[in-house]
């Protein structure tokens, strides 16, 4: 079968979806491809089993300087807004309490300061004391026994904004609006993966086993396949792909009432583990994900670990950016351990020490492996920089046809990328897109006022900061050499340092 669009869009994901939906949209491009590997929309990496289902604002994620949470903010803004303009409320996006927990002194000092530096760009940020963290998120409190943990705790958060989107709902929603815009021809394949991508007089045809599809531009939103895309078309190839598998714990119970985030190692690559209630399983609580190594580019799903090679690269650059990782101690026993978080047995006992971290109670009995959760983060090596990139990568050829890596939080970001796209796309066509009618629709202008009272907040910080020289004063003497260990040092593994400041 051959067919002839003005853009064909390889992947199905939120990546792809929401780039259909801004070009039929907010464009005069007339006709659209998406061809899509498996049997529906979303089954890799943006399906709601896949991620954490998180909004990423910025607000809570402690490891987001303030540059960077503005720019996510309006890229996560975007998402709401398209969602409320679609009334996707309760059905695709959702709304719960959400929190960074800083615990003991250094991290509750380090949350303090970060809120005094975000509460312009998120007035709704409140500051949680122990008191206010009992009625909100007892959980966090309390151990097995009943008793309050004995370290200081702050939780800074909010309530009342959406929080939570099932992506996969969201890509099957952009693509059923993309497909409703008048005058334009919006056709999804299923089943159908892209085995070459070539170029002859300015027309490119994209081919798959069955079709042979022309077209005049091409993005390719393919996970981690992008890369391997773009080498076989002989792009990208300073890139290397490294996948990085994240999985998760599910609780028998609803343990959290919200997302709780922790505070995040700086020379950590991966997100700290959070928990969260998940959408998708009646609010049960989600832990993870965790982040492992794994030689495929695809979670279950079958072969593929040849494609992992060849995305790879593999060279002496990429043997010095891995050992260079390897090299830090912080790195090579995060990634031990995250290795051993997914053999049976032991893994549940591993696992269950981190997230007592936020859970002081959580027993071995309340959580289990999730099985068939979590997804490939496709984290790009840069050979010319020597380091391993942690953002999306995309690259631009100028000539047509643009490869996109999407890790985290490449879901929030997708409309934001998608209009990057856009206007690559228009530019290079020669076509318009209205300006106007994406602001009015997808942008957010001004920041919503707010009834958060920042007095009673100032009172909660220095309340907080009093508790935390009382608790300074009764623990210090009893430490023999009379230092604290750093923070930074060990921040996963609290029970090895033996001062009792960290046990619970
Ligand atoms: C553990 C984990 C937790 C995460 N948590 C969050 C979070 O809380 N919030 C957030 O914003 N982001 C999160 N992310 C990141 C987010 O899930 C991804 O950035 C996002 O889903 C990427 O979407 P995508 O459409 O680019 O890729 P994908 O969802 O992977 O879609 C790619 C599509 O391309 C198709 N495809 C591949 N090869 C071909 C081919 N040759 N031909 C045709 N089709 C092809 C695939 O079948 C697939 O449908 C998380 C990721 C992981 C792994």
């Amino acid at each position: 079968m051959e067919k002839k669009y003005e853009v064909v869009i390889v992947g199905a994901g939120i990546s792809g979806a929401a780039l259909a939906y801004e070009l039929a949209r907010y464009t005069d491009v007339k006709s659209i491809c998406i061809l899509e590997k498996y049997e529906e929309i979303a089954t890799l990496n943006s399906s709601e089993k896949a991620n954490s289902q998180t909004i990423h604002f910025g607000d809570i994620e402690t490891n987001y300087t303030l540059t960077k949470a503005k720019i996510t903010k309006q890229a996560a803004k975007m998402v709401e807004k398209y969602c409320l303009q679609h009334n996707l409320q309760n059905e695709a996006m959702f709304s719960h309490q959400k929190m960074a927990l800083g615990i003991g002194e250094n991290e509750v000092e380090f949350m303090l300061e970060r809120y005094e530096e975000f509460k312009e760009l998120f007035p709704n940020l409140q500051v949680w004391d122990r008191e206010n963290l009992k009625s909100i998120e007892p959980k966090l409190v309390f151990d097995e026994s009943g008793n309050e943990r004995k370290e200081p705790i702050v939780g800074v958060g909010s309530i009342g904004e959406w929080t939570t989107v099932n992506y996969k709902k969201m890509a099957i929603s952009l693509i059923e609006n993309a497909k409703k815009e008048e005058g334009k021809i919006v056709d999804i394949f299923f089943n159908e993966e892209v085995l070459d991508i070539s170029k002859n007089d300015g027309v490119y045809t994209v081919s798959t086993k069955d079709m042979s599809i022309t077209c005049d531009y091409v993005v390719v939103n393919a996970g981690a396949h992008s890369l391997f895309l773009a080498h076989k078309m002989g792009y990208g190839h300073q890139y290397s792909c490294l996948p990085i598998a994240g999985s998760f714990y599910m609780t028998k119970q609803t343990l959290l009432n919200g997302k709780v985030y922790m505070v995040q190692n700086p020379k950590l690559p991966f997100a700290a583990l959070h928990g969260d209630p998940d959408v998708a399983q009646n609010g049960l609580t989600r832990f993870g994900p965790t982040a492992l190594v794994l030689p495929k580019l695809e979670r279950y799903k079958g072969g593929n670990y040849g494609d992992f090679w060849t995305t790879l690269r593999l060279d002496f650059t990429i043997i010095g950016i891995l050992f260079n990782l390897l090299k830090d101690s912080d790195i090579r026993n995060y990634i031990f351990r995250n290795f051993l978080f997914e053999i049976p047995y032991i893994n549940k006992i591993l696992f269950i020490k981190d997230v007592r971290k936020i859970v002081p109670s959580l027993q071995v009995s309340q959580i289990e492996y999730a099985k068939f959760f979590g997804g490939v983060r496709p984290q790009v090596l840069d050979k010319k920089e020597k380091k391993l990139l942690l953002g999306e990568v995309s690259i631009s050829t100028g000539d047509g046809i643009t490869f996109n890596m999407t890790p985290s939080p490449g879901a929030t970001s997708c409309l934001a990328n998608a209009k990057r796209d856009m206007v690559a796309i228009t530019t290079f066509l020669n076509k318009n897109f209205d300006l106007a009618k994406f602001e009015e629709e997808l942008i957010e202008k001004e920041i919503p006022q707010t009834n958060i009272d920042l007095e009673k907040q100032k009172h909660f910080v220095s309340k907080i900061r009093e508790e935390i020289k009382a608790y300074e004063e009764k623990y210090y003497p009893t430490l023999v050499d009379g230092n604290l260990p750093s923070y930074w040092e060990k921040p996963y593994i609290p029970w090895r340092n033996k001062r009792d400041h960290w046990a619970f």
